[in-house]
């Protein structure tokens, strides 16, 4: 592969090591737990990282790695790190970065189960927490402390689709301290959209869930960073703390998945577009939340961040909770059901699903409405989808 390849160049060879026995072009599934070793001396030097090759699948597998290598090609990042969930991503690399008496700044809207982690969790073990609107730099700049570690937030976040000036942050992070960690998660993005680590981000995370994997059938995610950073998330938060290790068949599918990365994208983000101009202009609607409208506050920035606005809107039905839950009810295309960035459409109700671990009152503060609907749009016929949500809001 040549150095500036395209994108989904990169999607489909990057990383890739020829199998040097078959000639096989797929990457083959090492389902194995643990890898032989010649000799004492052998094993010794590979636990003493002397010598290159495998040990233990906890520490790493062929097949991860080469998925490793090609997420680290297409983020633009020196390493990845592979893991069994977008949780395990983001909680292996917190507990490496935090410790007792640190001090983490995040984002006040964030996908509900990290979100918890930080207010219910983290802090349980010494660690104190600031929630800030990172949009706002003054709320930022006095968010930070000489303890702060790490910086986190989303963008687009998740559930109102708000946007994150990412390089704006980064500056305004490293300026105060360059050795605090920004940490970006790019699961709505993707890193065909918006690559982080160039704006200005230490590490980027991912739920591999998502998008990258793409088709609704593995649950993994992904630290991208500098290679030290990721050595020590490996080493120290995988390898020990949390022990979420990806299976080498799900590192298979997601190997698959991402090689149809950007024209899956290209389909959702334009998908998406047609369907948050039609809910824009629909009289049973009382607000649409999508990056690509004008009138959402992060337009300009997405603009300049992100090549196109991606595959996800949230909306709110006139008549609040029950009508949208109505709507749901009705929808008989499109599923019912979370998690996102699947071929399907799939539509889901923030406040009692994924953000259940919101209060109310948490939910006021990072401006979630109540009754707020949340949709992935999938890569179906876009007269079809449509259709199914015209036939379900006549029913209002
Ligand atoms: C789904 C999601 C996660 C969690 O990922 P899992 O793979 O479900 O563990 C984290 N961040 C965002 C933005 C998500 O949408």
């Amino acid at each position: 592969m040549v150095n500036n390849a395209g994108f989904a160049t990169k999607a489909i060879h990057g990383g890739n090591i020829r199998d040097a026995q078959y000639g096989s072009l797929a990457m083959p599934i090492y389902q194995s737990s643990t890898f032989c070793f010649d000799s004492c001396e052998q094993g010794g030097n590979r636990f003493a990282g002397i010598e290159p090759g495998y040990i233990y699948t906890r520490a790493g597998n062929p097949t991860t790695g080469v998925l490793e290598n090609k997420i680290a090609i297409l983020e633009d990042a020196e390493a990845a790190l592979a893991c069994s969930s977008g949780m395990g991503a983001i909680t292996s690399a917190l507990w490496t970065i935090c410790a007792a008496g640190k001090h983490i700044v995040a984002d006040r809207t964030l996908y509900g189960c990290t979100f918890s982690f930080l207010v219910n969790h983290i802090t349980r073990f010494g660690v104190e927490l600031t929630l800030a609107d990172l949009s706002n730099r003054q709320e930022l700049e006095s968010a930070l402390r000489p303890d702060t570690a790490a910086v986190y937030f989303e963008t687009p976040a998740n559930p109102t689709l708000k946007i994150i000036d990412i390089e704006a942050v980064a500056q305004i992070v490293h300026d105060y301290n360059p050795k605090i960690k920004v940490v970006a998660d790019n699961t709505f993005s993707t890193p065909y959209l918006t690559q982080p680590l160039k704006l200005g981000c230490d590490i980027v995370v991912h739920s591999a869930t998502k998008y990258l994997n793409g088709h609704g059938d593995v649950i993994a995610g992904f630290v991208c960073g500098k290679t030290g950073d990721i050595n020590d998330i490996r080493m120290s938060g995988l390898k020990e703390m949390t022990g979420c290790v990806i299976g080498p068949f799900e590192s298979f599918l997601i190997l698959r998945g991402l090689k149809t990365l950007d024209i899956r994208m290209d389909r959702h983000c334009s998908n998406a577009s047609k369907m948050a101009e039609y809910l824009d202009g629909h009289p049973k609607v009382e607000k649409v939340y999508y990056p690509g409208l004008e009138h959402h506050a992060g337009h300009e920035t997405a603009k300049k961040q992100m090549l196109k606005f991606g595959g996800m809107i949230a909306f709110e039905v006139k008549g609040g909770r029950k009508a949208g839950e109505t709507l749901l009810n009705n929808l008989e295309t499109c599923a019912l059901a979370v998690s996102l960035g699947d071929v399907e459409t799939l539509v889901e109700h923030p406040a009692s699903m994924t953000h259940h671990s919101y209060t109310p009152e948490a939910l006021a503060e990072a401006c979630i409405p109540e009754g707020l609907v949340r949709v992935s749009v999938g890569l179906e016929s876009i007269d079809d989808i449509l259709l199914d949500f015209e036939k379900s809001f006549a029913k209002l």
